[in-house]
């Protein structure tokens, strides 16, 4: 079996004068948690849909643990549980019926089906509400419907889009405690998002896709490293000469603004323990040490000069 869970290749697709993917890479390796990170209107849902088959290409390739998702649709598909944006679903059965109903559209039999359907009732909070309908839901517990729609046949790849999206805060840790769990027992997970925090605090791997395109991808870790702007701000006492300052070990020049030393570090973790050894053995006091950590919406602005919310 490849190791590559999804490989993505070249993918385009216009819709008339709207170029929603202008040949967009993309490869997950099986086990990894990654992100599709991009504003409304990127690309995101049009690539997870081509994906899993909701939408036709027009060119490109792909690969879900090597098999091509259009020759070996069955196969590929099969292999993929996907929680859309929306419902469409029929809303007057209760969640529990619906569930059995998914599991039997991958021929799953009722008695099969049993233990897994329970299990994610009571994992997804939902065990309360298997007898209500969906309409009768509320917006958070459609969501956890929707996950576990996409988990009765326990694909190995589970496809999230917007998964947090207009879920309140505490709905959401949840979601993100049960997805770690998941990914923590081996699934693949491949998460589309604006939201910044979601992508840093989960995904191991994310591809910033803008207009259509991949513009970078790496570990939020790399990316704010060699994107985002870190630094360190030193605050020392009035009237501290601190001419011709520099911290050998961090080949690093500082910007001074009153009694304030700041200095851009990639990593400020590293570079704090060197600037207090540096300034104590010159006998200069520090009053004060402030971090400042770059996120990936920094690395986005760098990237497109535009905030990911804008
Ligand atoms: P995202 O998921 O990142 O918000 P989408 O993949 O939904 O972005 O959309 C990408 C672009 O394609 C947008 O400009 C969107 O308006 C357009 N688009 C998506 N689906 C359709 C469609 N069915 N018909 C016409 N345009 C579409």
């Amino acid at each position: 079996m490849s190791e590559f869970a999804i490989q993505i290749s070249n993918l385009k697709k216009s819709y008339k004068n709207v170029h929603a993917l202008n040949g967009v890479n993309v490869n997950i390796s099986d086990g990894e948690f990654f992100g599709l990170l991009g504003p409304n209107g990127a690309g995101k849902t049009t690539t997870i849909n081509i994906l899993t088959g909701l939408v036709f290409k027009d060119s490109g390739n792909c690969l879900v643990f090597g098999k091509d998702t259009v020759v070996d649709y069955r196969e590929t598909r099969s292999k993929i549980g996907i929680a859309a944006q929306e419902l469409s679903l029929d809303w007057f059965f209760s969640i529990e019926k619906l569930l059995y109903f998914q599991a039997g559209y991958y021929g799953i039999n009722r008695i099969d089906a049993k233990s897994k359907i329970d299990e994610l009732l009571n994992k997804l909070g939902l065990e309360k509400k298997k007898d209500s309908k969906l309409r009768q839901l509320s917006g958070g517990m459609k969501r956890r419907f929707q996950i576990a729609k996409a988990l009765v046949h326990d694909p190995d790849i589970l496809i999230l889009d917007e998964p947090t999206a207009g879920v309140d805060v505490e709905l959401r840790h949840e979601l993100w405690n049960y997805l770690r769990e998941l990914h923590s027992k081996g699934k693949t997970i491949l998460l589309t998002t604006h939201y910044i925090e979601e992508a840093e605090l989960l995904c191991e791997n994310v591809s910033i896709i803008d207009e259509g395109k991949i513009l970078k991808e790496g570990s939020p870790k790399q990316l704010t490293e060699e994107l985002g702007k870190s630094g360190v701000t030193v605050q020392l006492s009035k009237n501290t000469n601190i001419n011709n300052l520099k911290i050998s070990s961090l080949d690093q020049e500082y910007t001074v603004e009153d009694s304030r030393v700041h200095f851009s570090v990639k990593n400020p973790e590293l570079a704090i323990p060197k600037i207090i050894q540096e300034l104590s053995s010159k006998d200069i006091a520090i009053y004060s040490i402030k971090t400042e950590t770059s996120s990936l919406e920094d690395v986005f602005l760098n990237l497109t000069g535009k905030s990911i919310n804008e």
